[in-house]
């Protein structure tokens, strides 16, 4: 302790360990910069007050130049150094660097065997923790009887704690002399350090400022400053010392191919590798995620209870997502009717308007009103996805899809493609290349667009919502299941006939089960939301008006739409022609009829189009399947992007509308008409569950088949494989009912 009471401290560490942030949090403003007489290293001082229980402690540190060892290689080390053993500091406040706790005890082990009182900050904990390393600091301590505290300088954390622990170990070694640590150097070195170190102690040779053993052993290191100090001191003692390590480099050299230095550097890596092997850092908690993970891989993966489990999960999820998107979705459903109606209001009838509500505000709206519902679902999967359980289910899939053929690298692709609800099965046709073997490859590429992804989901929830009101997510459910069923059953089909092989062996690493962040999760979400309400605003924004385009050109001839057009003058005359008292059921009577008569019209356009006529054209064989020809309008734009099913449906049936004083609702429309029965709506489920994958998968099945000829096979094989379904279930429940 210095004469003025005192506690002087100096700051010491490997460069960029943050002591001089540290420096600057301690002493804030109090400091003053200089430089070591005679050389450009600077010198920095300050001072510091700690009140601590009623008592008040002043400090006087001072900033070292960062150094990696205690040798006199470098001035900073040099510098360093001198300052201990001149300046005799009550203490060190040594900063490590705690993210690479090995590197920097290397500094520490020298100054414990100088002796110095040290006590430890282990900075940046910030990162550390970033990295995953837990520190027992408390362990460290008591292993190396120095104090340790975890800080975070840049923030200003533990930096307290640190000077406090700095001031009491000053104090309690007050008047003490240093007691250094004596670490082994191995069979060859240590008994020359001992004989060496007796040698010292008994001439007193430069005692009093260095402890023995440590001199020793920078005789043996080669250290210039201590060899020319000792030759000034007692140049006879000096030459017995380097005689002594001259022999022991020698011995070192022919015996190892080494120099002593080298031995003791090794040996200080060795201790501080056998100080830290005793649990002091810790990847962390891995091992213990990893028992807990076994431990729940127990339960979740168990041959019984596992799939039972998955199931459950994966209703939760439809569960979760009817319940607390309906409302949001519903709203965002009233706002594009109203929107639509105020731009009728605003633009004059016509082509514009039609464009505009019909095309564009029922089309991009369509798709838009799904975001909430879609927003929970990515949700939820990015939960499934970020815990860890989504390759549970792929390990456990595994088993299911060697028995049709598949192999247990497709299951990821059937994930990725909406396997859960909500993929897409572009990168999860791309996804397939993880497959070695072709032929498992070509059956995964194939079958994967049969999942659920984001764009059929709309489809499906609409129609659930109208075919099993208060059952969506048990609807939505046995869809995904029903996806997965068709695929295995295809692939099962293909693997027995144009794509027979063996199959490969597959093991799957499960990575250990972890608390996904809040944060992840909404990144997660976002990203896959943002990209499907950007595709809304662009590919499906074009795609509709396109269509809208070939519904509603060509126009048809004036002549031909004479009769129409004069039914609903007529309809509307007789409106207007009613006194103001009329009869609230007359008039209604009168306004109904008024409304078929313009739905008559819009609906003689519609069929007249392009795209009427392709519907109408197909209509005879489609009808075997309930689909008329407005459907198939809206099947012929799903090849286009499958999210264009759902709102050409509205466009088809907004055009020829029947009921204007109600905000144009596709499901009520539907609900409302007769000629949609269940056995329909499930067949239409089914058909567009399965049929062609839209453009961009085709793509990407060519891409990755290697031809055109896979792709062109997809569209056929599914869309038959979907029509024999949509089929079978019609007439199967026209024959029940
Ligand atoms: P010195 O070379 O030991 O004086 O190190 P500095 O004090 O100059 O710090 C080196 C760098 O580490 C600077 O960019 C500091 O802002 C940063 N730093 C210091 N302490 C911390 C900490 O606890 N956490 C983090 N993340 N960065 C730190
Ligand atoms: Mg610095």
């Amino acid at each position: 302790m210095s004469d003025s009471g005192k506690i002087t401290l100096a700051l010491a560490g490997n460069p960029n360990a943050g002591k001089t942030t540290m420096f600057n949090a301690l002493t804030g403003a109090r400091q003053h910069v200089g430089n070591y007489p005679g050389i450009t290293v600077e010198r920095k001082e300050g001072f510091a007050t700690l009140a601590t229980g009623g008592e008040k402690r002043e400090f006087h540190i001072t900033d070292l130049p960062g150094a990696y060892s205690l040798t006199a290689y470098t001035q900073e080390e040099l510098v360093a150094r001198n300052h201990l053993v001149d300046e005799r500091p009550d203490a060190v406040i040594h900063v490590l660097n705690a993210g690479s706790l090995e590197r920097n005890l290397y500094l520490t082990v020298q100054f414990l065997e100088l002796g110095v009182p040290v006590a430890l900050g282990l900075n940046m904990m910030d990162e550390a923790r970033k990295k995953g390393l837990t520190i027992d600091s408390d362990k460290l301590s008591e292993l190396l009887s120095a104090p340790v505290v975890e800080t975070v300088a840049r923030a200003g954390k533990g930096v307290k704690d640190l000077l406090a622990a700095a001031g009491d170990l000053a104090e309690s070694r007050k008047g003490d002399a240093w007691s250094p640590l004596t670490i082994s150097y191995g069979p060859d070195l240590d008994p020359a350090i001992a004989e060496m170190t007796e040698k010292i102690e008994a001439a007193g040779f430069l005692t009093d400022r260095y402890p023995s053993r440590w001199l020793a052993v920078k005789y043996m290191e080669g250290d210039e400053q201590i060899l020319t100090l000792g030759r000034n001191a007692d140049i006879d003692l000096a030459q017995e010392l380097e005689a002594v390590t001259a022999r022991v480099s020698e011995h070192c050299q022919s015996t190892m191919n080494t120099y002593p230095e080298a031995v003791i550097a090794d040996f200080r890596y060795g201790f501080i590798a056998s100080l830290l092997k005793q649990g002091i850092v810790r990847r962390e908690p891995l091992r213990e995620r990893i028992e807990m993970s076994d431990r729940l891989d127990k339960v979740l993966t168990h041959r019984a209870l596992g799939p039972a489990l998955m199931l459950g999960v994966l209703l939760l999820v439809y569960q979760i997502t009817f319940s607390l998107g309906q409302h949001p979705m519903d709203w965002l459903g009233l706002f594009f009717g109203w929107l639509g109606e105020t731009a009728e209001s605003l633009i004059p009838e016509g082509l514009v308007q039609s464009l505009v509500v019909s095309g564009i505000i029922d089309g991009v709206g369509g798709v838009l009103s799904f975001v909430p519902l879609i927003l929970i679902i990515f949700f939820l999967i990015a939960f499934l996805e970020d815990s860890g359980y989504m390759a549970r289910i792929a390990y456990m899939m595994d088993r299911v899809f060697r028995m049709f053929g598949l192999h247990g690298s497709s299951v990821m692709p059937f994930i990725v493609s909406g396997g859960v609800g909500g993929g897409c099965a572009v990168p999860g046709v791309m996804a397939s290349r993880t497959l070695r073997s072709r032929k498992e490859k070509l059956a995964t590429l194939l079958t994967a667009p049969f999942m659920a992804c984001g764009a059929k989901l709309p489809v499906f929830i609409l129609l659930a919502g109208v075919f099993f009101p208060h059952h969506e997510a048990l609807a939505l459910f046995l869809i995904t299941l029903s996806a997965w069923a068709f695929a295995l059953f295809a692939a099962r089909i293909l693997r027995s006939t144009l794509i027979r092989g063996p199959s490969t062996p597959f093991v799957m690493e499960l990575p250990p089960y972890r608390m996904p962040t809040l944060r992840g999760l909404i990144i997660h979400t976002w990203e896959r939301t943002w990209q499907y309400i950007k595709k809304a605003g662009t590919v499906i924004l074009a795609i509709s008006i396109l269509l809208w385009a070939a519904m509603t050109f060509p126009t048809p001839h004036e002549a031909d739409l004479a009769p129409l057009n004069e039914a609903v003058a007529e309809a509307q005359a007789h409106v207007d022609g009613f006194p103001e008292d009329t009869d609230q059921a007359t008039l209604a009577q009168a306004e109904d009829d008024l409304a078929m008569a313009e739905a008559a019209l819009a609906e003689a356009g519609l069929a007249n189009s392009l795209a009427g006529r392709l519907g109408r054209a197909l209509e005879p064989v489609s009808q075997s399947a309930g689909f008329e020809w407005r459907t198939n309008i809206a099947l012929i734009g799903g090849v286009a992007a499958k999210e264009v099913i759902i709102s050409t449906l509205g466009t088809a049936y907004s055009l020829g509308d029947v009921d204007p004083e109600e905000a144009f609702s596709l499901a009520g429309h539907i609900r409302s008409d007769p000629t949609w029965t269940t056995p329909r709506g499930i067949a239409l489920i089914l058909f567009i569950l399965l049929y062609s994958p839209c453009f961009v998968t085709v793509v990407a099945i060519r891409q990755e088949a290697g031809s055109w000829k896979w792709a062109l096979f997809s569209i056929v094989f599914n869309t038959a494989l979907a029509f024999g379904v949509a089929v079978a279930v019609y007439q199967g429940g026209a024959m029940l009912l």
